[in-house]
This record gives C-alpha cells, sequence and structure tokens, in this order.
C-alpha cells in the first residue's frame, strides 16, 4: 500500500504556501518574462510568476483617499501645462542641457492631432507623518494596471476575504478611455475599423501587463517597435492618416519611447516625428510626454507656481526640491539626484551624488535635486523566484488617470484605479521590472 509520507515533503524543502502563491499566479496570469531570460521568441524565453506579496499592506486611509482625490487635478494639469508660458520657458531650458529631452521636442508638432490622450501614473511614498509625497508623474507608459488589479483581488477575494482593500478598476476605466478615444476619432474623420497601435521596447518583458489591456479593449492592437516601423516619412503623413497593415490608426499608445536605448537608430526618430505629424492621436503626444518631466515637478512644486495654477490641493504632496548651491549644506543621505529619465535605475543617491556635482552644476537644467522620502519602513512576506521571502519594505502607491481633451476643453477625465508597490527598504529603486519591488495591495487602516 502506498503510504503518503508527510515528513518527506518537508524534507526536499516542499513549501506549501509559495505552492499555492504560484498556483494563483498562473491561474490568474500574473507573468512576467523573467529579468535574466534572454528574449528572443516567447517559446524559449522563461517565463516566471510575477513578484507579488503574500498579504496587502496596511496603509493610511486618508494617504490613500487624498493620493485619489488629487487626480482629477493632475490629469487637468498635464494638458492645461500647454498653455502656460512657464512650461514652454522650462523646456526650452532643458532642451539647452539634456541632448534626449532635445530630440524628443524636436518631434513636435502643434496642429497635426484634434485630440490630446493620456494615460499617466502618479507615484506617491509615504512620510514618517503618513501623509503621501509625491515621487513622480509619469505621462508616457505608466504600466501595471495590468497585473495591478490582479493582485489586488488576489488579497481582496482570491486567497483571503478583506473588505478593507479599494476596488481596483485600473483596467476597466484605461480601457474605456481608449474606447472613448477611439469613438472620438472614427466621428471627427468619419472612419471604421480603426486600430491601436502600441509602440513597445525591443526587449519588451512586461507583456502581460500589456496582454491584459489588448484582451480588455475590444479594438485590435498591433505592438511595433520604432526600429519595425522604420521607412516612414513625416512630411508625407502631415495631417495625414497613419496606416498600418492597411488600417487606419486611431490611437498610437506609447509604451516605449521615454528612454533614449528606445530609439535604435536615427531612423527611429524619424518614425517617432512622422507618429507625431500624422493625425492619429497619441497617448501621449510629445508635448504631454514632456509634462511628465522630473522638472515640471520641481516647478509645479514651487510655491508661487502652486498659487499662480490655483493647485493649492496639490501643495502639500510635494516633497522639497533643492537648488545646485544648497548641496554643500544638505546630508547627502536625504537627498535624491535625478535626471530626466523614467524607467529606472537613473537616480543618485548619497555617497554616489559627488559623482556627478560637476555635471549637476554645469548643467542645472538637466537634474532634480529632491528631498529624500523617509518612508516608515513594514515586515513583509511576498514571492520571489517562487520562494517566500521576509523583508523590510516601504510601499509605493500608484494611482493612474486618464484624460482626454481636445481644442474646446476637457472630454473626460477619470481618476482609474491604482497599483501599489513594495520594495526592500535598501533597495533605492522601486522598478517592478528590474526586479526592485513586489505589486502589493494596501489594507486601509
Ligand atoms: P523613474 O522614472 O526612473 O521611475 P523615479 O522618480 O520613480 O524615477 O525614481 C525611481 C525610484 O527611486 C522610485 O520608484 C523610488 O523607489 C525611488 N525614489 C525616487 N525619488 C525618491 C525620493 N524623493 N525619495 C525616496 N525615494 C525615491
Ligand atoms: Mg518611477
Amino acid at each position: 500500500m502506498l503510504e503518503l509520507d508527510k515528513d518527506s515533503n518537508q524534507k526536499e524543502g516542499r513549501d506549501d504556501e509559495a505552492e499555492k502563491f504560484l498556483a494563483y499566479c498562473f491561474a490568474h496570469s500574473l507573468f512576467i518574462v523573467h529579468p535574466s531570460s534572454p528574449l528572443k521568441d516567447l517559446l524559449s524565453t522563461q517565463i516566471s510568476h510575477a513578484p507579488i506579496t503574500c498579504a496587502p499592506l496596511p496603509f493610511p486611509r486618508a494617504a490613500f483617499q487624498n493620493a485619489i482625490e488629487l487626480m482629477p487635478t493632475l490629469n487637468r494639469l498635464c494638458i492645461e501645462m500647454h498653455t502656460k508660458e512657464c512650461f514652454w520657458d522650462l523646456i526650452f531650458r532643458v532642451r539647452e542641457q539634456d541632448k534626449f529631452i532635445d530630440k524628443l521636442f524636436s518631434c513636435y508638432c502643434s496642429e497635426s492631432s484634434k485630440f490630446e490622450f493620456c494615460v499617466q501614473r502618479a507615484d506617491y511614498m509615504l512620510d514618517q507623518g503618513g501623509n503621501i509625497k509625491q515621487v513622480e508623474i509619469n505621462t508616457i507608459a505608466a504600466a501595471l494596471y495590468g497585473l495591478g488589479p490582479r493582485v489586488t483581488e488576489l488579497h481582496r477575494r482570491g486567497l483571503a476575504f478583506c473588505d478593507d482593500i479599494p476596488e481596483n478598476r485600473a483596467l476597466e476605466i484605461i480601457v474605456k478611455g481608449f474606447r472613448k478615444a477611439n469613438k472620438l476619432y472614427q466621428d471627427a474623420y468619419n472612419v471604421q475599423n480603426t486600430i491601436i497601435l502600441m509602440i513597445i521596447q525591443e526587449e519588451e518583458r512586461n507583456m502581460f501587463d500589456q496582454s491584459a489591456f489588448i484582451d480588455a479593449v475590444g479594438i485590435p492592437v498591433i505592438r511595433r517597435t520604432f526600429s519595425e516601423l522604420v521607412g516612414m516619412n513625416e512630411k508625407s503623413l502631415f495631417n495625414q492618416p497613419l496606416m498600418i497593415n492597411g488600417k487606419e490608426v486611431s490611437i498610437v499608445y506609447y509604451r516605449a519611447g521615454y528612454t533614449p536605448t528606445d530609439y535604435k537608430s536615427g531612423a527611429c526618430w524619424t518614425v517617432r516625428r512622422a507618429i507625431e505629424w500624422s493625425r492619429a492621436t497619441k497617448c501621449p503626444s510629445i508635448i504631454t510626454q514632456l509634462a511628465g518631466m522630473k522638472k515640471m515637478q520641481e516647478m509645479l512644486a514651487n510655491p508661487k507656481v502652486i498659487q499662480k495654477f490655483g493647485i493649492q490641493k496639490l501643495s502639500k504632496c510635494f516633497a522639497k526640491f533643492y537648488k545646485p548651491n544648497e548641496l554643500p549644506s544638505l546630508n547627502l543621505n536625504n537627498v535624491v539626484v535625478k535626471p530626466q529619465r523614467e524607467g529606472g535605475g537613473n537616480n543618485y543617491y548619497g555617497s554616489d551624488i559627488p559623482k556627478i556635482i560637476l555635471q549637476l552644476v554645469s548643467n542645472p537644467d538637466a537634474y532634480v535635486i529632491m528631498q529624500r522620502i523617509d518612508s516608515p519602513p513594514q515586515r513583509v512576506r511576498a514571492l520571489s523566484n517562487g520562494k517566500i521571502i521576509e523583508m523590510s519594505a516601504v510601499a509605493e502607491l500608484g494611482i493612474f488617470g486618464v484624460v482626454i481633451a481636445d481644442n474646446d476643453g476637457f472630454l473626460w477625465n477619470e481618476t482609474a484605479g491604482y497599483v501599489l508597490r513594495t520594495k526592500a527598504v535598501e533597495s533605492h529603486e522601486g522598478g517592478f521590472m528590474r526586479g526592485d519591488s513586489f505589486i502589493d495591495a494596501p489594507l486601509l487602516v
């Protein structure tokens, strides 16, 4: 007779809890392409579970509510910025000192599309008083609204029942925004059967977050890198329909284009410019992308600008920003130096800051010096590489927003759910795809 030897499971290191979470990930499409796996074709690539936490993270209810309430104002701002003189002054200053921003701006075209469309994510950390402080705004390629709600459901209704976790309609609301933007385009140009062109990175690892969108949106989506689109010509596309495979593109959705390595050659820049000049709606346009620059956040945090723009509601969420001449009087452990880059791994902390001081002083418009947000750590258990680990961790809450506008004003302004990421205290960066953080859900307390 076969007897089940319970102890043998233990000896082989079987981990029931890890298996429980792994099985949930596999059943609910919580996947990533493994960070160490070469990305050739999907079949020979190592797919792994998404890094997730094992229980929701206690998070102050008032702080969460505050972050939600700020989103409509941030949505308005990312579009209204285009009309502000100081916005343009700043872009011109940053261009002088940052080649990438200069190249982006050189693609700008003021009169190509009828609509501005942005899906953005505002990221916050908690200070020691439990208040939110804005880390940054992502006006391009804001991600994790596909996987985020699945982790919310894991903690809310999946492996536990918890009503103190707010529902997360991020994917549903963002998809609605795309349908609305698509319909607006179709009505404006009297066309049907339009498609979405999703611009992706060459080594796209977050494809399961993207596939959640593709499955839900109900509009055909074609994914392409800039390199795959080489051959487009901006002059012939000016104010013209953008066609791919014989279908008209209503929306170009950028999940790439925010970092210099996304443009593998000069021809890729021609593609970006050609798209910008076409009549397709861009999510986002170059100018809305630039409204998310870290230098813009510094400008907005200035009390005079807050007053002038009438955005007092936001005043408490900004961390302090410093000028380079203040650096000698600051403790370097209390600041973060950031260049105008997105995608993680670009910031300077503590003893690394002196390495870039010369560049910083000679190019002050290419960097921000930001107060380091000192978040209270909590003990967290998480699923990492198939195993349960424990760590002391801090949270970063991202709130999604969707905004559509035309020349006459706002057509859509929605707050669209959230993603909570948790990262080990000792990790400087919070990038999920870099393996720095775990998707979590807030347990409101
Ligand atoms: P990126 O565009 O590269 O994502 P971020 O501004 O989000 O740039 O910085 C990356 C990570 O660095 C954040 O996710 C956060 O974990 C950490 N970070 C950024 N700014 C601060 C800050 N002021 N205080 C503490 N940590 C920060
Ligand atoms: Mg970030």
